[in-house]
């Protein structure tokens, strides 16, 4: 008695990889954040964690006073 099995198996493996890891720092005019809750500091780094938290219509042009983030700072 003979099986014979046709298993056939394409498979098809993407090996598209767009992941951007390109670490981008755009250093911007100085902005912070007009909210009470926000910390009382500002930014001068686009791609900030903190910055990017602050929504457009709480974003403030300039220092406000503030000292820069730290983020900002350890950015350069
Ligand atoms: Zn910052």
């Amino acid at each position: 008695m003979t099986v014979v099995v046709s298993s056939l198996r394409i498979v098809v493996t993407s090996a598209t990889n767009t992941t951007d890891d390109r670490r981008a720092t755009m250093k911007v005019s100085a902005y912070h954040s007009s909210s009470q809750s926000d910390p009382d500091v500002h930014h001068d780094h686009n791609d900030c964690p903190t910055g990017q938290q602050i929504p457009a219509y709480n974003k403030v042009s300039g220092t406000g006073g503030f000292p820069r983030c730290k983020q900002c700072r350890d950015k350069g």
